[in-house]
């Protein structure tokens, strides 16, 4: 595994770092036999959050008495300083640690965050004075919309930068990036597969490998998926023509407006299943109808249950326009539902 500079932290972090959302789902100890074998297979970054449950915990166990091996990230989604202190306290408890590498303010995707963050007892203030007593190395951000990240990064308080991109969601290549670099900010990349739309992970590390600078965080749910992963690492990268057709077919299948399944938009106070809803029209052509229909049979059966509230569109970060995107996934699984006699 080759190593990189992570911006101005001046860490030196594997080329390719551990995203810690699956291991949510998993017994602690399959969770740490996964992350082990991740530092076997050469991955020294970590990246987990207050929000992951009890994922800090699991890092924690996996690497005690080795705290000085890997680095590690973590982030709060809470705006005020209390707040922010608490689960800062609470991630060094859970982490096992007396510092953290890298902590990030999470999803700050609207000018409202921000001013949160930097109003008089925010967050800012909190998390600047523990860098100044040596419980944070460096701070970051994290981010879903990409105006807000390029203001984010052009203040100046923050050594790195969180931000979707795959071959789907690539618009951060042509201005986040390069303001990132300019500033010298490291640039850790979210949702390597596009929230689970992209079902090729070779594809989807050829591309990502063309951006050596910028560290994929992808999510690791067994032993095999890390050795899966970490292998496509281990030889030269090469995009052919048959990769970019492939890539453009799935920018065309999906458009710019679909869900990434962050879940931020749950849940509904009307019991509407909105993320598996979301995906039916992808799962309807991967699937073919008949399957997909009965595959999804109860997140569709809710979607009635929407009376447009607009609850959720307000935490949706890509600000989709969730319920007349859910009418149409649902119309389409009727009309499936009715072709297919089922
Ligand atoms: S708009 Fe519909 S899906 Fe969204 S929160 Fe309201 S009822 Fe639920
Ligand atoms: S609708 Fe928006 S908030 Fe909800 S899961 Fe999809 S992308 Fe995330």
């Amino acid at each position: 595994m080759n190593l990189r500079r992570l911006g101005k932290t001046g860490l030196t972090v594997s080329e390719l770092g551990f995203g810690a959302i699956p291991i949510i789902r998993l017994d602690t100890a399959e969770a740490i036999k996964v992350l082990r074998r991740a530092y076997e297979r050469g991955i020294t970054f970590y990246d987990t959050a207050n929000a992951y449950r009890d994922s800090e915990d699991k890092i924690g166990q996996a690497f005690q008495g080795m705290r000085d091996k890997v680095v590690i990230a973590t982030k709060t989604g809470l705006r005020d300083g209390k707040g922010a202190l608490a689960h800062l306290e609470n991630s060094l408890r859970m982490l096992r640690t007396d510092y953290i590498d890298l902590y990030q303010l999470h999803q700050v995707s609207q000018d409202r965050d921000w001013e949160a963050l930097t109003a008089p007892g925010g967050a800012m203030e909190v998390l600047v004075k523990a860098q100044e007593q040596g419980k944070i190395r460096h701070i970051g951000v994290t981010s879903h919309n990409r105006q807000m990240a390029l203001k984010l990064v052009r203040t100046g308080h923050f050594s790195t930068i969180q931000f979707p991109f795959n071959f789907i969601e690539d618009a951060a290549k042509d201005d986040l990036f390069p303001a990132a670099r300019a500033l010298d900010l490291g640039i850790l990349a979210m949702k390597p597969f596009a929230g689970g739309m992209i079902d090729n992970a070779a594809l989807a590390f050829k591309f990502l490998r063309q951006h050596p600078d910028v560290l994929a965080i992808p999510g690791y749910d067994s032993v095999q998926s890390v050795d899966q992963i970490v292998s496509f690492y281990d030889s030269p990268n090469m995009v052919t023509d048959d990769d970019l057709v492939a890539m453009d077919r799935y920018r065309q299948e999906l458009g710019m407006q679909f869900c990434r399944r962050c879940e931020y938009c749950q849940p509904c106070p009307h019991g509407v299943m909105i993320t598996p809803a979301m995906g039916y029209q992808v799962l309807a052509k991967r699937m073919d109808p008949p399957v997909a229909v009965e595959f999804l049979r109860r997140p569709m059966e809710t979607v009635p249950n929407c009376v447009a509230c607009g609850a959720c569109v307000k935490k949706c970060p890509y600000d989709l326009p969730i319920p007349e995107m859910l009418k149409k996934h649902y119309d389409m699984w009727e009309r499936h539902r009715i072709e297919t006699g089922r």
